[in-house]
């Protein structure tokens, strides 16, 4: 009976245990060599369904680049370590009225990515911004420049608020001022304004070759010292620093750090990105489309109000003109080489710029990080739910893997 399986399930095996999975309905079964040639008809025709929704995304969230412009230096930062237009310019506040009247008028409760540069840096348009944004503001900071009064305010407002930390201060070394002093105690200042403010911020944490072997350690100082909940831990993007042996980080480490944080982030009930949005379609049941959201659900604005895509891929003549729907089609589910991997609705095809510098057209890193994560989460649940002898129903996945 088993062989009328259709190429679309996966096969996983560990030992004795088997786990079929269908990545195109997100249908698992778990078995074992004894038992596999007894699945019934019914769970056969459950694991062998298509049912992928491939809705056009719509405009949900607008990034806002407030400047250009920081009052740090960081050894790896993505916008100083590539020849990105307008780099040091700042968002004036006319632009600023003028995205507001965009976003209010056309993503309406969607959200706002306010980033840069540094935007506390250009407090008084990051501040309009967030004051007069029909929907939910995220700010991603250094927190270096971040005050009492701008912490009750942010906290008033209700902004989500992401600051970035790669670690404890020996992993910190990266993020510095322009004469070459360490960020972390100020940041930590910030930081903890925040918290005083009543914000929960996240922590965006880098992960290059200095703190990847430590990176379980790191989870546990943002937990428990910094009383941190929800956390990015990613991997740099390229630039032109990419080649520096601190750029390269070793992406089996990271992989196997991050393995282990999702065991623990599951107990604790912490938020990690990255695991986060892998995970989400097992647990929820859909195909994820796309990672990077400018196939179609988010656009960007230069500190001058242009609107683009990715200023990053601006800076690449094969993408010149590029539309968001010609991104959305070069997504795994329209990609014939991904249409056999297990992984193609929990990867979303990673970044575009980095798939571009790759060589390859796929953004290799993520995807072995996305297969080695599905290896993970398919055991772990079948672990966790056998174990307890709960079947594995959508209720059950839901009730006991929907935070982290
Ligand atoms: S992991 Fe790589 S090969 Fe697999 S679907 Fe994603 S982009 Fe394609
Ligand atoms: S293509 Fe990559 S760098 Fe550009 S917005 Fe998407 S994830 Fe970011």
């Amino acid at each position: 009976m088993i062989q009328i399986l259709s190429s679309r399930v996966k096969r996983f095996e560990r030992g004795n245990d088997i786990v079929l999975y269908n990545p195109f309905s997100q249908q698992l079964f778990f078995t074992d060599r004894d038992d596999i040639e007894r699945i019934g008809e019914e769970d056969l025709m459950r694991l062998n369904s298509l049912d992928v929704r491939m809705e056009p995304p719509k405009l949900r969230k607008v990034r806002v680049e407030a400047t250009f412009g920081c009052d740090s230096a960081c050894d790896y930062c993505l916008v100083y370590g590539n020849p990105l237009e307008q780099l040091h310019t700042a968002m004036s506040m006319e632009t600023a009225r003028g995205i507001i009247g965009f976003f209010n008028q056309n993503v309406r409760e969607g959200s706002m990515m306010i980033i840069g540069g540094e935007p506390l840096t250009n407090w008084d348009v990051v501040e309009y911004l967030i004051d007069n944004i029909e929907g939910n503001a995220q700010l991603f900071t250094n927190a270096i420049k971040m005050s009492p009064k701008k912490a009750e305010f942010l906290a008033r407002k209700g902004s989500r608020v992401y600051v970035s930390l790669d670690g404890m201060r020996r992993h910190n070394t990266h993020r510095r001022y322009h004469n070459g002093r360490e960020t972390f105690d100020d940041t930590l200042k910030g930081y903890k304004m925040l918290q005083e403010a009543g914000i929960s911020p996240s922590i965006t944490c880098l992960s290059t070759q200095t703190n990847v072997y430590d990176l379980d350690e790191i989870f546990d100082f943002f937990v428990e010292e910094l009383g941190c909940r929800a956390m990015g831990i990613s991997i740099p993007h390229h630039t032109e620093f990419s080649h520096l042996p601190f750029m390269q980080t070793d992406i089996h480490e990271y992989t196997s750090q991050m393995a282990g944080i999702f065991k623990k982030a599951r107990r604790g009930g912490i938020f990690v990105d990255q695991i986060a949005k892998r995970l989400a379609p097992i647990i929820q049941g859909y195909f994820r489309p796309y990672a990077c959201k400018i196939a179609g659900e988010q656009v960007t604005f230069y500190p001058d109000g242009t609107q683009t895509l990715c200023t990053k891929l601006d800076t690449l003549p094969d993408f010149n003109g590029i539309k968001a729907e010609d991104l959305f089609n070069k997504t795994p589910y329209f990609d014939l080489t991904c249409q056999e991997c297990e992984a193609i609705s929990t990867c979303g095809g990673g970044c575009f710029w980095d798939a571009y510098h790759d060589g390859s057209g796929h953004d290799i890193r993520d995807c072995y990080f996305t297969r080695q994560m599905l290896n993970v989460f398919l055991w772990d649940i079948s672990d966790f739910l056998k174990d307890r002898g709960m079947p594995i129903t959508r209720d059950n996945l839901r009730k006991e893997y929907s935070v982290c």
